[in-house]
C-alpha cells in the first residue's frame, strides 16, 4: 500500500538514520524514496545531512514528469526511483546504498544466482537472481536508463547492483526494503568472504597517529602521548614529519590512522588504489597511493597531493579532510574500497572508472563540497 504524506516523512526519516547506523551509506551518499499514490513519491533531497534532517526537507515528486514543488531540490538520482516505481507497481519504498560488500561484489560485472541450498532466507527476499546493470556516472541520464532497464527486465528481482557505486533495493514497504538491503549484504559478504579466505591480514601493530591543526600548528597524538608539531616542518622525524607533510600539501584540518583489516590486508601490497568506486575517488582522491614508513619528505609530497588518504605499507592508512567528520567518512570509504580491491584482484576482468571519469567526478565533488561547507 503506498504511503500518506505523513507516514512517508516519518518513514523516510527513520530509515535515513536506520541507513547511517547499520554503516549501509556515509554522509549523505544514498537516497531513500516513498511511494505516495500512482503518480507522486516522497524523496530525500540532495546534498543534506541525515542525521539531521527534518521531516519538511523531503520532497514530493511527481513520477511521471520529475517535476516538484517547494525549494528544496530532491536527489539526483529521483530519475531512478521514479521510473522504478512506474515499472513495479507493488513497490512502495525504495532505498539506495552504497553498502560495503555489495559495492564490492559489484566490481565483477555478474548477475548474482541465487540458489535455493545456498541461502534459502535471502533467495526468498531478494528473488532467483541480483542483476548488475550497465555502469553511469551519478545523476546522469545514463545511470537512468540502465537501471529502469535493469527494473523492467527483472521484474522477479527486488535488489541490482549498481557496479562501481552502491545497490538498489525496492520493497513492498520500509521494513521489506530494508529486509532486501540486509539479505542482499549477507549474500555478498558471503561472496567476498569466501572468496578472500586464504588472505593473511598483518596485525595491527604500530601507531601511525592522530592530530589537529591550528593554524601553523599540529597537535599529534601518537603511542599515547600528545606533542607539537610545526606544519610543513621538514625538522621532525619519523610519523610526526608525515603529519607535517600532510598539512604542508593540502587544507586539512585534521589527520586520522585507521588500521582496520581491509586497509591493513591490502596496503600490504604496497600498491595504488585502482578507481574503482565512484564515491572513493570523489573524497579519497585518484590513484590513493602507499609508501614504506621510512619514506622521504619528496615521496610524501607526492603522494599526498590532491588525495585525502595516503596508505602505509603494511601498516594502514592516514585519512585526513577538513574536519573529523570528514576524516572519517574518508576512512569508511578507503575500507570499502580497500575490500573492493582485493575482491577484485580474484575475478576474472573486474570494472574500474576511466582516468578521465575518475578525474572529472573528483573535480565535480570538490567543488560542489566546497560550495555546500560554505
Ligand atoms: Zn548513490
Amino acid at each position: 500500500m503506498a504511503y500518506t504524506e505523513l507516514e512517508a516523512r516519518q518513514r523516510i526519516l527513520e530509515a535515513c538514520h536506520r541507513l547511517v547506523e547499520n554503516g549501509l551509506i556515509a554522509r549523505t551518499w544514498g537516497n531513500i524514496s516513498a511511494r505516495l499514490s500512482d503518480t507522486e513519491m516522497m524523496i530525500t533531497p540532495s546534498g543534506r545531512a541525515y542525521d539531521t534532517m527534518k521531516p519538511q526537507d523531503l520532497v514530493v515528486v511527481n513520477i511521471v514528469d520529475g517535476s516538484y514543488t517547494g525549494d528544496i531540490k530532491p536527489s539526483s538520482e529521483k530519475g531512478v526511483h521514479a521510473d522504478a516505481y512506474r515499472l513495479r507497481p507493488e513497490v512502495n519504498f525504495i532505498v539506495h546504498t552504497h553498502q560495503m560488500y555489495a559495492t564490492a561484489v559489484g566490481v565483477s560485472g555478474q548477475d548474482l544466482c541465487m540458489y535455493d541450498k545456498y541461502d534459502p532466507e535471502a533467495a526468498r527476499v531478494l528473488g532467483p537472481w541480483i542483476p548488475t546493470t550497465v555502469y553511469g556516472t551519478p545523476g546522469t541520464q545514463k545511470l537512468r536508463d540502465s537501471v529502469a532497464h535493469g527494473v523492467s527486465g527483472n521484474p522477479r528481482s527486488k535488489a541490482f547492483l549498481m557496479p562501481m557505486h552502491g545497490a538498489l533495493c525496492l520493497g513492498r514497504d520500509q521494513e521489506n526494503a530494508f529486509e532486501v538491503a540486509d539479505a542482499l549484504e549477507r549474500v555478498a559478504e558471503h561472496i567476498v568472504t569466501t572468496a578472500l579466505s586464504d588472505t593473511v591480514v598483518p596485525e595491527a601493530t604500530v601507531d601511525g597517529g592522530c592530530s589537529v591543526r591550528s593554524g601553523n600548528i599540529f597537535r599529534l597524538t601518537l603511542d599515547g602521548t600528545e606533542r607539537i608539531g610545526a606544519v610543513g616542518s621538514g625538522r621532525l622525524h619519523g610519523f610526526a614529519a608525515v603529519h607535517a607533510a600532510i598539512y604542508g600539501h593540502s587544507k586539512a584540518n585534521t589527520i586520522l590512522f585507521v588500521t582496520d583489516e581491509h586497509i591493513r590486508a591490502f596496503s600490504a601490497e604496497g600498491r595504488k588504489l585502482p578507481s574503482r568506486i565512484d564515491d572513493q575517488v570523489q573524497i579519497a582522491g585518484v590513484g590513493v597511493d602507499s609508501v614504506n614508513t621510512d619514506a622521504s619528505a619528496a615521496v610524501l609530497a607526492g603522494r599526498i597531493t590532491g588525495r585525502n588518504a595516503l596508505l602505509l605499507r603494511g601498516v594502514g592508512a592516514f585519512c585526513w579532510g577538513k574536519d573529523e567528520d570528514d576524516a572519517h567518512a574518508v576512512a569508511m570509504i578507503l575500507s570499502k574500497t580497500c575490500l573492493t580491491e582485493r575482491y577484485a584482484e580474484t575475478v576474472s576482468k573486474p570494472l574500474a572508472l576511466s582516468r578521465f571519469e575518475a578525474l572529472a567526478q573528483r573535480v565535480v565533488y570538490l567543488t560542489q563540497y566546497s560550495k555546500q561547507k560554505k
